[in-house]
Order: structure tokens, then C-alpha cells, then sequence
């Protein structure tokens, strides 16, 4: 045996090595799959802050009727768009996905709901701003996105639902933070786009519920008094979190927090939640709790303390791997000799 033929020999197994090893510890761990038929529409009104639903006649009254289901769900910090998006759609904080910024053009580094449905065959539709296409972009089968400003999102969305149906839906309007961006969070601009965008909710909900949709409608950050939103503080880190369903009895308490909400959307679409997922769903959260007790070394400590535990213990594993590897090699070529 030559010394390249060895050299491949033993790359291969290292390859070999790492891929099965990695792909079963803490990176890739799910929860298993339970299909549902239900059909969800994520709504992400961007930049609405919470005192703006006092604008919005419709989802006032969804809420006195007990027709939705009504929290105040609390954003990480930054309270910035893209770690906005990062956080409802992987459930991730953002001191551990790292994208904390919206210079960062970059796919996100973590499994997104629109990724782990298209992994159980579950029709992804996406009408909205191009940094979630960008930070999810083999996720959706249906997309319109808008790449400056939005004005035909909601009429899109209503072209989606009637031609393709998807199974998951995200519309993701902007005027509301545009407008806050350039009169503030506090003016009369602000607040009556908040009232327009209701008027369109309204139309779009309706015939979602026509469709048997479940609908969650929330928001990414929400804006200071004199408009933007990096701030941190209850105007930009408050946001609405309202969940209509039909068929679904369950009380979600009135504090929820922004990562609460990719597991709640597993387990309204019936899909595994990823370990990234640190905060809880608000349907049934036994399966990623038994999880993290499973596969956490330490339940109290915080998350990138069992991470890094986690990359050890794999590149020790790797290491006694790779000396058994070498000396099986060896044994091969004084066999071969
Ligand atoms: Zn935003």
C-alpha cells in the first residue's frame, strides 16, 4: 500500500468519523414529529409596539370576545429587525445564534421552523421583506418578497392562500415600522397606520379562517417615542403576541417571551423542535424538557455552558476515534505486507 492510498484510506475515515459523529450529538437533536393537518399563518407586523393594538379595533375585539388569545410577549435584546426575525423563527437567543445585527447578510447558522417543515414536507409560502428569504433561503416552495419598500404584501398573501394553500404561511407587512421610523413611535402617523394595518388584518384573517387556518400575529421589536427602536426599553422590547384558533384550549399565560413562539409553532404544525430552542412552547412542552434533561449535562446552568461541555466531550469522543483508527490502519498494512 502506498503512502496516498494510506493517506486517503485514513482521510476518509476521519470524514467518516466526524460526520456521524457530529450529526448525532447536540447540533442536530430534535424532538419527534407529531403531524398535525392544522395549517398556521405567521403574521409579523413589523415594529409594532404594544400600546399601538389600543388603535386596532379588529384585534380589540378579537380579544374581548375571547375570540384570540391575547399575550405580551418580551424581546431579547438587540430589539433590531433581523435578530427580530432570528428569534421568532428559531426560538434561539441571540447571544447564541449571533446574529445581532442587520448588516449580517448571512443564512441563519441555526434550524428555522420554515426549515424543519420543508424537511417533513409541510408547503412553505413567505410574503415579505427579503431578510427573511436571506436568512432562511431554501425554506420557502412560495415566496413574494419586497426588496425597498412593501404596498401589495397583504394583496400577495391573499393570491398565495387562493393559488397554493401552504400549510405555512409568513406575511410580514413594514409600513407600520417605516412610519415609525420617520415620525416616532408616539405619533398620530404611527398610530393610525397601526389602525390601516387592522383594517387589512381583518380582510386577511377572515379569509385565512375560511381556509382553517391557525393565525399568530406578532411582531419583530417595537419603537421609542421618537421613532427607531434600538433602545432598550418597554416601547421597543414590548410587542403583541395574538394566537386565533379553533380548535385549540389552552390559556397562555399573559407574560410570553419572543423565542416562546418557533416551539409553539412546532407543535401547531406538528413538527420536532430543535435544542436551540430555549424558551417553552405554549401548547405542550414535556417532549423539549425531557429532551434538555437528556442531553444537558447540567439543567440549571446556562445554555453555551452545556455547549461548549458538549463540543469537549465530541472532540475527546473524536480523538480516541481517530488513535483507534491508526492502529486498526496499521494492523491492516503489516496484514497486507
Ligand atoms: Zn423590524
Amino acid at each position: 500500500m502506498s503512502n496516498i492510498q494510506f493517506a486517503f484510506l485514513l482521510y476518509i475515515l476521519i470524514l467518516n468519523s466526524t460526520i456521524t459523529l457530529f450529526k448525532h450529538t447536540f447540533y442536530d437533536i430534535t424532538t419527534k414529529n407529531r403531524l398535525t393537518n392544522n395549517k398556521v399563518c405567521l403574521i409579523i407586523v413589523d415594529g409594532l409596539r404594544l400600546d399601538a393594538i389600543n388603535n386596532m379595533p379588529y384585534i380589540q375585539n378579537l380579544i374581548k370576545t375571547n375570540e384570540a388569545k391575547f399575550s405580551i410577549s418580551i424581546a431579547d435584546n438587540p430589539t433590531i429587525s433581523r435578530s427580530g426575525y432570528m428569534r421568532i423563527l428559531t426560538g434561539c437567543p441571540t447571544d447564541i445564534s449571533g446574529i445581532s445585527s442587520n448588516s449580517q447578510h448571512l443564512p441563519s447558522p441555526i434550524l428555522g421552523v420554515p426549515q424543519l417543515a420543508v424537511q417533513y414536507n409541510i408547503k412553505t409560502a413567505l410574503c415579505g421583506y427579503y431578510w427573511i428569504y436571506e436568512l432562511f433561503p431554501f425554506a420557502f416552495y412560495f415566496k413574494r418578497i419586497y426588496f425597498i419598500r412593501d404596498g401589495t404584501t397583504f394583496k400577495n398573501a391573499y393570491s398565495i392562500i387562493d393559488e397554493y394553500e401552504p400549510d405555512f404561511l409568513i406575511v410580514h407587512p413594514m409600513s407600520v415600522d417605516n412610519i415609525g421610523h420617520s415620525y416616532g413611535g408616539s405619533s398620530i402617523f404611527y398610530f393610525k397606520e397601526a389602525c390601516n394595518i387592522d383594517n387589512s388584518l381583518k380582510t386577511l384573517c377572515n379569509k385565512l379562517q375560511k381556509h382553517n387556518y391557525n393565525i399568530i400575529i406578532t411582531s419583530d421589536h417595537g419603537h421609542q417615542n421618537y421613532g427607531g427602536h434600538t433602545n432598550y426599553e418597554p416601547n421597543t422590547f414590548l410587542t403583541p403576541f395574538i394566537l386565533i384558533s379553533n380548535n385549540l384550549n389552552i390559556n397562555p399565560p399573559l407574560y410570553i417571551k419572543q423565542i416562546d413562539i418557533a416551539p409553539t409553532l412546532c407543535d401547531l404544525l406538528g413538527i420536532p423542535k430543535t435544542l436551540y430552542m430555549t424558551g417553552n412552547s405554549l401548547i405542550n412542552n414535556k417532549d423539549i424538557v425531557y429532551l434538555r434533561r437528556l442531553h444537558i449535562y447540567d439543567f440549571n446552568r446556562p445554555f453555551d455552558y452545556n455547549l461548549n461541555l458538549s463540543i469537549l466531550i465530541t472532540n475527546i469522543i473524536l480523538l480516541i476515534h481517530l488513535i483507534v483508527y491508526y492502529y486498526i490502519i496499521c494492523l491492516i498494512k503489516k496484514l497486507i505486507k
